[in-house]
């Protein structure tokens, strides 16, 4: 069991209200009582269960709750929004904390020195096929990688989902084999598709971007 120590330092209670704010959840009426954790289908592969994330929010330790990688296990399933006795939506919680911890990882501004580090540490990991690499940055790799399918061609192209999935987590020929089964039932294109009314989609990245106040 993970064990957390609280300190001036590390509550922030900017973050709760944020939180709050964001997700529309009166977040501190949480009681623990653990039925959102108890019905997750994905608490077995979360190193924080959800109950506990509601905690660490209400205690403001944003750093512990962002290095959760519980955050990006979630897949907004709701059943624990349907569970909760409060009438809360743990659910829209946790979604408002990925997309806090993206704006922030977008907003992170790199010296010179750390952005060789970073640059350093990413080409490791592709050569030691990720086998170090966190679960928690496959995912917000893979969500990366979906969202600008999604940017460019109005919906997804599986061809370059994979292709840039494998290179940015450094797994080069995961899933390869099954390319040319699924190209030959037809499951996937080798030209992409766009949609006809591409401004649209645009459009709706502009004002993600605007209410979120970063950049997809
Ligand atoms: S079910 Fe609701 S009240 Fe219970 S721990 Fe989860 S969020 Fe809190
Ligand atoms: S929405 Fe996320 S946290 Fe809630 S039950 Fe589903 S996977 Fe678990």
């Amino acid at each position: 069991m993970m064990s957390y120590f609280l300190s001036r330092q590390i509550v922030n209670s900017d973050f709760v209200h944020e939180v709050m704010k964001r997700s529309g959840q009166n977040i501190l009426s949480c009681y623990q009582c653990g039925k959102c954790s108890a019905g997750c289908p994905m608490r077995y592969q979360m190193d924080l269960q959800p109950n506990q994330i509601m905690r660490l929010v209400q205690l403001g330790m944003m750093d512990a709750a962002f290095n959760s990688n519980s955050i990006w296990m979630c897949i907004s399933c709701e059943t624990c929004t349907t569970r909760c006795p409060r009438e809360m939506e743990p659910a829209r919680v946790m979604d408002t904390l990925r997309s806090m911890s993206y704006a922030r990882e977008s907003a992170r501004q790199l010296s010179p020195g750390q952005w060789f580090r970073e640059l350093g540490s990413r080409l490791g990991q592709a050569l030691l096929g990720a086998f170090n690499m966190e679960v928690k940055d496959n995912v917000r790799t893979f969500n990366s990688v979906f969202l600008e399918n999604v940017r460019r061609q109005g919906r997804s192209f599986e061809m370059s989902l994979i292709g840039g999935s494998n290179t940015s987590t450094g797994y080069l020929v995961r899933n390869i084999l099954k390319a040319p089964i699924m190209l030959l039932k037809g499951k996937m294109e080798f030209i992409p598709e766009r949609v006809a009314r591409m401004k649209k989609i645009e459009k709706i990245f502009e004002k993600v971007e605007e209410s979120e106040n970063t950049k997809i």
